[in-house]
């Protein structure tokens, strides 16, 4: 009888990858994924702790997970991510319950060290770093799962050091996969009914800069744009310092890239952008957009927001408001800013009041919420081409999907529709999807 894993992922698009692949591994290795936690053999914790409240989560989890051991002293325990990477055998200390502690980079090392985790010998943590990876360039099978999307790690690693940012020192510096690997890996996932296909890497637009990408992120881009068969193509996250106008002419002329960019810009003031180590600033910023909307009228453009920053006045607040108010973001991913050791921003010694920090946020996020809405709202009586992913959340009578510029749309109709690129008449909008009905297939 198989064995069986339940996988806890936390954090952003580049974990929930891993996990999947993490997943992989285990459904070699005779564990079955399990939603049922109490049932677990095995509990996979794929922690995050860019921000404050990711590692609490994190360690909220594994003090959940204190009486399953308690019950079961066999089961395994795995913390793997970021906070894995961070805190290396400190967990042992902080969760006496674990067995096995790994980070991003041992990922293609679980089957070894969970052999011998299992001969219950000793606790093992495998933390290092490299400069060159093993990254997997196998062709991954979804046995037989019917996925629509799917996620393909392009890269990993930073080497951007942005000043509030522990990425470089938990994912390690930048390496880049063989695009041949890249391109065979799609075709696979094509081949098994993947539609849509989006490309991760923590700065993609660096993509062939070192490693052994063998092209640049344009002509990366425009190859996977040939596969037979994949109908979208998505990548994130671009830094805007990078964003070349090769790959913003890609948006006007390579047609499974769908008209969604997502561009952290974090502050629109230039004082605190050069603090945070950015290297743009916001006319650098300002003009990229409209280079983007010059090649893609209706491109739709997604950011990361930092409120708070250590030395930001009012007007550098009202700086990124305003720039907000420019370019009419789909939606951003906003947060207050959190020491993260040890980014450099940890040492700034005029870091400001947790209630002016919160005030800020809310205001910002206010803001998003009117711009997101009335954005929305502009999309009732169109027409949306929406790839169906499944039923919708909210209701099993009704399907849900994506336009191509990233909003989520719940439609009624009938077929079997999944993995189908349809055409949906938008009747209502809501904050956060879209509303309305079957239109054509
Ligand atoms: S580009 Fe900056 S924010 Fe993004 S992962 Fe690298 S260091 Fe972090």
């Amino acid at each position: 009888m198989s064995k069986k894993a339940y996988i806890a992922t936390f954090g952003c698009q580049m974990n929930e990858h891993d996990s999947e692949q993490m997943a992989g591994i285990l459904s070699n290795m005779a564990y079955e994924t399990t939603e049922d936690l109490a049932g677990a053999d095995l509990v996979l914790v794929n922690t995050c702790c860019i921000r404050q409240k990711a590692e609490e989560k994190a360690y909220s989890f594994l003090g959940r997970l204190r009486r399953f051991k308690k019950k079961n002293p066999d089961l395994m325990v795995i913390v793997a991510g970021c906070l894995a990477q961070q805190e290396g055998s400190r967990l042992f200390k902080k969760s006496p319950g674990l067995n096995l502690v790994i980070g991003p980079q041992g990922i293609h090392r679980l089957p070894e060290l969970l052999r011998e985790a299992e001969k219950n010998v000793r606790k093992i943590t495998c933390t290092e770093l490299t400069t060159s990876q093993e990254l997997p360039g196998h062709v991954r099978s979804l046995n037989g799962k019917r996925t629509v999307t799917a996620y393909v790690s392009i890269m990993t690693g930073c080497n951007n050091f942005c000043s509030y940012c522990i990425v470089p020192y938990v994912r390690g510096r930048e390496f880049s996969r063989r695009s041949g690997e890249i391109l065979k890996e799609i075709r696979g996932l094509v081949e098994q009914g993947v539609r849509e296909i989006t490309l991760l890497g923590q700065n993609v637009n660096s993509y062939g800069l070192h490693g052994d990408g063998g092209c640049g992120f344009a002509d990366l881009v425009r190859k996977i744009g040939e596969v037979d068969g994949l109908d979208r193509l998505r990548f994130t996250t671009s830094h805007p310092k990078d964003l070349s106008d090769d790959l913003i002419e890609c948006f006007g002329s390579i047609k499974p890239l769908c008209e969604h960019i997502h561009l952290p810009m974090q502050s629109g003031s230039d004082r605190i952008l050069k603090r945070m180590n950015r290297k743009y600033t916001r006319d650098d910023y300002l003009e990229k957009v409209a280079k983007l909307k010059g090649v893609c009228p209706h491109i739709s453009i997604t950011t990361d927001l930092i409120a708070g920053f250590p030395g930001e006045t009012e007007a550098d607040f009202e700086d990124t408001l305003d720039i907000m108010r420019q370019v009419r973001f789909a939606g951003a991913f906003a947060f207050k800013y959190s020491d993260r050791p040890p980014a450099k921003a940890v040492t700034f010694n005029d870091k400001l009041p947790e209630p002016v920090k919160q005030e800020r946020l809310s205001r910002l996020l206010a803001l998003q919420k009117e711009i997101t809405y009335n954005r929305n709202k502009s999309m009732v009586g169109k027409r949306a081409e929406v790839l169906v992913e499944g039923y919708s959340k909210s209701s099993p009578r009704e399907w849900m999907g994506r336009a191509r510029t990233n909003e989520v749309v719940n439609f009624s109709g009938d077929g079997d529709l999944p993995g189908k690129v349809v055409t949906v008449a938008v009747e209502k909008a809501c904050l956060h999807s879209l509303k309305g009905s079957l239109a054509g297939e």
